[in-house]
């Protein structure tokens, strides 16, 4: 008898301990599952309604910028060096972007054209705009081939072109313009970037290029519409350009510096840093923050970064590789990039 009770009394107690082992499981895979997606679980920040975005993609020193609307309309604006084409096109694909509805030379530089082969075989590209200056060199030979093999036809931007992405949202050609600005202090292919303009409800952006201080001389004297919410620094903050007057009349509150966290030219310089400062913006520099995103929806805006920057770093200039006591560009000033 007390053999046959023990059993029972045994089967009694697992019986007793199931509850509680399943209930321990049960607590252990939520809590595995919590801590699995809590990012996902995570209210992203919100934008209601149909919310456009900008984003400045980490090419170091370069330039690429895509522009995304609410009906997934894609515009890329440069494409940062050779070496950053495969950055640029995995970008494109983090974000689902089989095709891009226009893509942008500035100007025919290497850190802005340089990838833009790359991006053109792996990504359908429906149009194309260059600024029309032609260059030299095999990158930009390289750049025209391509454009020719997978789009066809290149379309010359002029000041007062003007495309409709989606219903509400425009991009506009502010430069250049003929006649070229020539025998500028910098560079003359810089002075002629491509300057566009961006517009959604109450939002709006200035991309620059690699403008100089004679570009925005220009855009001033013709009264340009540059006023505008959020500005692509010129040049990579070079101190040739966004000068004083620029600011005062584009009146940006959040200004983006697309820069090489090492480069030889001494990018941002600390002078234009310090007129961004004194014009009340909040800067983002992708070689602090990475990739950097724009949010709007026509009304508010929200803007996240792949990293953190802190602000003693964020208004220090870089110097140039080479001794120069300006701490600024280097001396003679390079007629490239
Ligand atoms: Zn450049």
């Amino acid at each position: 008898m007390s053999a046959g009770r023990g059993r029972r009394l045994a089967r009694g107690g697992r019986r007793g301990c199931l509850p509680i082992v399943a209930g321990i499981v049960a607590i252990a895979a939520a809590l595995w599952l919590f801590w699995s997606f809590r990012d996902k679980l995570a209210p992203p920040p919100a934008l209601k309604g149909k919310v456009l975005y900008v984003h400045a993609i980490d090419v170091g020193q370069g330039d690429s910028h895509l522009i995304v609307t609410p009906e997934r309309k894609a515009v890329l604006i440069d494409a940062g060096s050779a070496e950053d084409g495969p950055r640029v096109v995995a970008f494109l694909r983090r974000l689902d972007i089989r095709e891009l509805d226009l893509a942008v030379a500035t100007h025919p530089h290497a850190d802005h054209i340089g990838g833009m082969g790359y991006v053109l075989e792996a990504v359908k590209v429906k149009s194309f705009l260059d600024s029309g200056q032609e260059h030299t060199t095999l990158t930009y030979r390289r750049m025209l081939e391509a454009v020719k093999k997978h789009v066809g036809r290149i379309t010359i931007a002029k000041a007062g072109q003007r495309f409709i992405l989606d219903n509400g949202i425009a991009l506009s050609v502010l430069g250049p313009r003929q006649p070229w600005l020539q025998n500028v202090s910098g560079s003359d292919l810089n002075a002629n970037s491509i300057l566009l303009r961006l517009d959604y409800g109450n939002f709006s952006m200035l991309f620059t290029g690699d403008a100089e201080d004679e570009t925005e001389a220009r855009l001033l004297s013709d009264e340009a519409p540059i006023d505008v919410k959020a500005l692509k620094v010129a040049h990579h903050g070079s101190r040739h350009s966004t000068k004083e007057l620029f600011l005062r009349a584009a009146k940006p509150e959040i200004a983006i510096i697309s820069c090489g966290a090492t480069n030889r030219y001494g990018h941002p310089a600390q002078a234009t840093l310090d007129r961004l400062r004194r014009a009340g913006v909040t800067l983002y520099r992708t070689d602090l923050h990475g990739d950097i995103t724009i949010a709007a929806n026509g009304e508010g805006r929200i803007v996240t970064t792949a990293r953190q920057a802190a602000d003693a770093d964020l208004w220090r200039g870089r110097r140039p590789e080479a001794s120069n006591d300006s701490g600024d560009d280097l001396p003679g000033r390079p007629s490239g990039q």
